[in-house]
């Protein structure tokens, strides 16, 4: 809450000049305009209330009536959400809606403070709203204990600011792409903001998306979710930490013993027993630090949450809440990363559109591809490229089908064109569709063929 009061300072929140974007089409309404420009040009009146002193301004009939009147939903009631819930109900929104499909596990206790023992089992999202409602007199909060997918438009349109605190890329990019889908610029009701937390063990980042008029998380897709992956080589021949002999066990030990056993990470033997075999490595590799956390994390792919780094992200998406319902200050422009795991760091900075985006760009995107490779070997790329991540895509140009995943006839269909090379199928400069039932994204590659 400083900000409001630290009008020439240089916090974080100061973005230069030649950084900032023009919002003077952000609506009609003179007082969104003035959000995102520097505090000395808005109107001197609003200036004046601020240096008065913050409570002043938050007190004000005006901006009480605002959250009374804003509707918001929270995509997801874990550790951001609950957070995230408390500090909405407590700064004055009265509507409040919450998604979440997943139930309480004993595990939650520690941080998801809205959970007490006797609710395991039961559903995050009802447990959180009725948690809220009986501790803050006169907020409602409306749970749907579900999928956002099993929403439709019509839904999403009621809300104001929907807030996400999710632990999912395909969730965020599902809502991301249904807002930016969703917007009409000759219907200002279905403009929808979208302020995105997410966290990683002491770091964690803060967003606001503008439909159409700031990068979306599509648009930025590659600097996220990059797993920690170790060279083959590196775990076959020189490993040097615990995790590349953890590793070892479960990639390569776990099909050599077992064949096509897949592993159940929530199954203790199994874990047990990679346990064991990655300890017998690190001791022939004299490596210490193989435990069986340790091999449960690795394995599930578990960072541990942090209660006070979901407080610090949760904290900064509902401040954004707040300056975005009553306009009150600038609104962040457009992402704030916070590091905590080697002493403490913040940053500012605005992520930049990117014309080929798949979901708010308006160019195709060109790819240059090997013409020998097959319709398989583009599969995988596909999936392994930073900013499509796709897992199960299906591929088609104008004429015809490439793979189609589903239906079982198109999929049985395509089936034999996974082995043909593909400048078989497609040529030069032609587009390939690329969909992925996951997503409502749809990508179209301009295709080269490499020299
Ligand atoms: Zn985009």
């Amino acid at each position: 809450m400083e900000s409001y009061c630290t009008k020439r300072s240089e916090e974080p929140m100061t973005i230069p000049d030649s950084k900032r974007q023009r919002t003077s089409s952000y609506s009609s309404n003179e007082e969104m305009a003035a959000s995102d420009v520097d505090m000395a040009e808005v109107d001197d009146s609003k200036c004046e209330d601020l240096e008065k002193g913050i409570i002043g301004a938050l007190n004000s009939p005006k901006n009480i009536k605002e959250l009374e009147e804003k509707k918001i939903l929270v995509i997801g009631a874990g550790g951001l959400g609950c957070e995230i819930l408390k500090n909405l109900a407590l700064t004055g929104f009265k509507q409040l809606h919450v998604i979440d499909m997943d139930t309480i596990d004993l595990s939650n206790l520690n941080r998801q403070f809205l959970f007490r023992q006797k609710d395991i089992g039961k559903s995050k999202a009802n447990v959180a709203a009725s948690f809220v409602m009986s501790r803050v007199p006169g907020v409602d909060v409306v749970p749907y204990f579900g999928k956002i997918q099993d929403k439709d438009e019509e839904y999403y349109k009621q809300f104001d600011i929907i807030i996400c605190g999710l632990d999912s890329v395909e969730a965020r990019r599902w809502i991301n792409a249904k807002l930016i889908e969703m917007f009409d610029p000759e219907d200002q009701s279905t403009w929808k903001v979208l302020v995105d937390g997410g966290t990683e063990g002491f770091k964690g980042q803060a967003r606001v998306i503008i439909p159409t008029m700031s990068s979306c998380y599509e648009c930025s897709l590659e600097l996220f979710n990059k797993p920690t992956t170790f060279p083959i080589c590196t775990i076959a021949n020189t490993p040097r930490l615990p995790e590349h002999c953890i590793e070892w066990a479960s990639v390569l030990e776990w099909p050599r013993v077992w064949g096509d056993k897949k592993y159940d990470t929530d199954n203790p033997e199994d874990i047990n027993w990679m346990y064991q075999q990655a300890a017998g490595r690190a001791q022939k590799f004299n490596i210490t630090g193989v435990t069986y956390s340790l091999t449960q994390g690795v394995v599930k792919n578990i960072i541990p949450a942090i209660a006070s780094t979901n407080a610090v992200i949760a904290a900064s998406c509902c401040n954004e809440a707040y300056k975005l319902a009553t306009f009150i200050a600038p609104y962040l422009n457009n992402y704030m990363m916070y590091t905590g795991n080697s002493g403490i760091y913040t940053y500012t900075f605005e992520l930049e559109k990117k014309p080929a985006c798949p979901v708010c760009g308006s160019e195709s995107s060109t790819v240059e591809l090997d013409p020998n490779m097959t319709v398989s070997e583009l599969i995988e790329w596909l999936a392994e490229k930073p900013d499509a991540q796709l897992k199960r895509p299906s591929l088609r140009t104008a004429t015809t089908s490439i793979y189609m995943q589903a239906p079982k006839v198109l999929e049985e269909a395509t089936r034999p064109n996974l082995t043909k090379i593909i400048s078989e199928l497609v040529q030069e400069g032609e587009f390939i569709t690329v969909t992925d039932a996951a997503l409502p994204v749809s990508l179209q590659l301009c295709i080269k063929w490499k020299a």
